[in-house]
This record gives C-alpha cells, structure tokens and sequence, in this order.
C-alpha cells in the first residue's frame, strides 16, 4: 500500500518542499474535513487530491465508551481491504486524554495471556494508519465536546510495534511533527525484539520517546512460557542491552519501563519478586510496571497479590507502580483487544 507521501509524489511532482509539511498541517488541522477545503493549493491539484487521496483511513465499525464515560473503544476497519484494528481513548490522570494505538492488524508475538496474540498476524499498518486512529479520536473528541486534549499516545493496542520498526517511527516523527504532542508522552511498549532494541541503540534518528520493554518474568523459564518470542539467554541479553541502552542515552534512563503483568500463581508469588529484584539490581534503579490480569479467553487468573508484590520490591529499593486498568467494562483494556465480534455481542446483547 503506497503511503501518502508517495501518492503526493506522483499527483505533484513539481511541488515545492514546503508543500509537503502544509499537506501534513491541514491533515492535522482541527478544522478542515476533506482536501478541497486546503485552499493554500491550487484548485487542480485539490480536485486530483480528493480523487486519489483519502482523508481518513479508517471507517468506523463500531464504538463502545465505558459506563464513567472515561473509556471509549474504536473497532475501526481499512477502507483498502477491511481489515479491523480496535484503538482506544482513555481519560488521564491530568484529565486530559491517553489514546492506545494498534502498530498491527493481530500480532505474531502469540504471548499466551492476550488476546490479540490468539488471532495471529494479519499485516502491518502504515503510519498514515498510524497517525489516522489519532486523527479519527481527534474528530472524536470534536464532535462528542469531550473535554480536555489528547495528551499521550501509547503504543499498546495490537501488533508487536518493533517489528513494524519503519511505520512506527514515521508515525511518531509525524506525531512529533504536527499533532503537538512531545516525545516523552509518547510510549513505545515491545515485547523486547533484541535486533530491533540494537537498532534503536546505533539509530541517531529515533525520538526520545518512552520505552516499555514487557518483561512478566525474570525466570527464563516462566518467561518462555507465557511468550514464545523468548528464548534460552534472551533475559541475559536484555539486560546487556538495556545496560548499553542507560550509556547511550543516559538522559533517557528514566524513560525506559519494564512491565510486568501478573498472572494469579504463575508469576506473581514471592520466588518471582525476588527473581525480578536481582534482574533490577544488575541493571541499578530501573522502573517497573506492574498490570493487573485483565480478563481474556485464556486460563490465567488475575494475581489477589498485587500489593504485596509492590512492596516486597519497594522496600528493597525498586521503583514499582502499578498500572490503573480501565476499560474492562468494555473489553478495552491491555490484551483484551481482539476483534472478536461475538465477544462484543455478548456484552452489548446486540
Ligand atoms: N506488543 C507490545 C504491546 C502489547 S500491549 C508488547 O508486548 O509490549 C501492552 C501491554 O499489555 C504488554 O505489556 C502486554 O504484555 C500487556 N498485556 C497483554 N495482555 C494482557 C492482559 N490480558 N492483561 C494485562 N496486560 C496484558
């Protein structure tokens, strides 16, 4: 699928360079709603724009917002071959709004307790698919009044986003670029992809944007187990890696985070705590996430020791919060997105 830079390309060969960035400011624009109404270009080129061009991606398959109304999900469907993304809204603690965007349509990962990983991987999106799921919960926003701006951008719907390395980068450097969001809220989450976590490490032109490496285990072998991409000397390898990546970009250091979803006796008894302090340790003050277990169609159990996991890694000196989940009312939580329509039936009755 060609992107919509190269489509400008073959519409306007003879543009000038700063054409490009006022095609990208009116794509971002709050006000304007097709090509024609970007009166800054000639009218022939708008008519060839209209026709060759799409202005938003995505047509809306369905929206379900939470009962507080602080948690809105998007089933959003290609207007090229139809495939589903799902993408959600979600009120901050500032008040303001975090979106959750899909870097995939499924995901290859297959870790063992989300749901996205259960319907396999479909294809990449491109980041004016990227960028558009900000654009269509912009609009969204717009046209419902919901108060307070879009704030943070996390890369925490489907799809592996380091295995899509390119696309996500571009839509970040447009993010970055016209959509008034800075670099530090910005969330890239990876199941930890070690080729592309070396890319990062020598590309001098990937943004300072947050990192969450998913690491739910410091046992290699209960790390196998709930994610397949793992394997034997991978938790070694990471920790070299993100030594080299706290020298590279020392400045960054705080914004490296490792998640850590608990699972009910599977990895959140004492024995793991104390695995996930000595991997902490080796690397000196890391920060560590832990997500409570939202509910899929797998056999894990939320963990009834959440609290006493924090502490036991706090007192020893680990920088430990814990995630806030919203959006289980409608499915809209971390790992819960699949497009699964009977699923979404079920809990609508529709
Ligand atoms: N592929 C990326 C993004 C996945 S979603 C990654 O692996 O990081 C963001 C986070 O939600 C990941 O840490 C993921 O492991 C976690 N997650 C997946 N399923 C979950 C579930 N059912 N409950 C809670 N967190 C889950």
């Amino acid at each position: 699928m060609e992107n919509r830079i190269q489509l400008l390309e073959k519409i306007w060969p003879e543009k000038k360079s700063f054409r490009e960035k006022q095609f990208f400011e009116a794509l971002f624009s709050q006000n304007l709603k097709n090509f024609d109404e970007i009166t800054v270009f000639p009218k022939d080129i708008r008519i060839l724009m209209q026709e060759k061009l799409t202005w938003l991606l995505w047509d809306t398959n369905k929206i379900f917002s939470g009962e507080r109304g602080d948690t809105h999900k998007a089933i959003l469907s290609s207007i090229f071959d139809g495939a589903k993304i799902e993408t959600v809204l979600m009120k901050n603690a500032r008040g303001h709004w975090t979106i959750c965007v899909s870097s995939q349509v499924g995901c290859a990962m297959k870790c063992s307790f989300c749901a996205t990983g259960s319907m396999g991987f479909i294809r990449n999106l491109n980041e004016d698919e990227i960028v558009d799921q900000y654009r269509f919960w912009k609009k969204y926003c717009d046209e419902k009044k919901l108060e307070g701006k879009i704030t943070n951008i996390v890369f925490m719907g489907m799809g592996e986003p380091l295995a899509n390395y390119k696309s996500v980068k571009r839509s970040i450097d447009m993010f970055l670029s016209y959509a008034d969001i800075g670099a530090t809220r910005i969330t890239v989450s990876t199941v930890g992809l070690l080729p592309m976590l070396e890319k990062i490490l020598t590309d001098k032109t990937w943004p300072n944007v947050r990192l969450a490496v998913s690491l739910h285990s410091a046992d290699e072998k209960m790390r196998n187990l709930l994610m397949p991409s793992s394997y034997e000397g991978f938790l070694k390898k990471l920790s070299l890696w993100a030594k080299r990546y706290f020298e590279v970009y020392d400045q960054r250091r705080r914004h490296l985070t490792f998640e850590y979803v608990l699972l009910g006796g599977v990895n959140d008894t004492e024995i793991y705590a104390e695995k996930l302090l000595h991997f902490s340790r080796k690397l000196g003050k890391v920060r560590v996430n832990l997500i409570p277990y939202n509910a899929t169609d797998t056999n894990f159990q939320p963990s009834q020791r959440i609290e006493n996991f924090r502490e036991y890694l706090r007192q020893r000196g680990v920088v430990a919060t814990v995630r806030k989940s919203m959006g289980q009312d409608i499915a809209a939580a971390c790992g819960q997105l699949v497009v699964n329509k009977k699923k979404n039936d079920d809990l609508y009755g529709k």
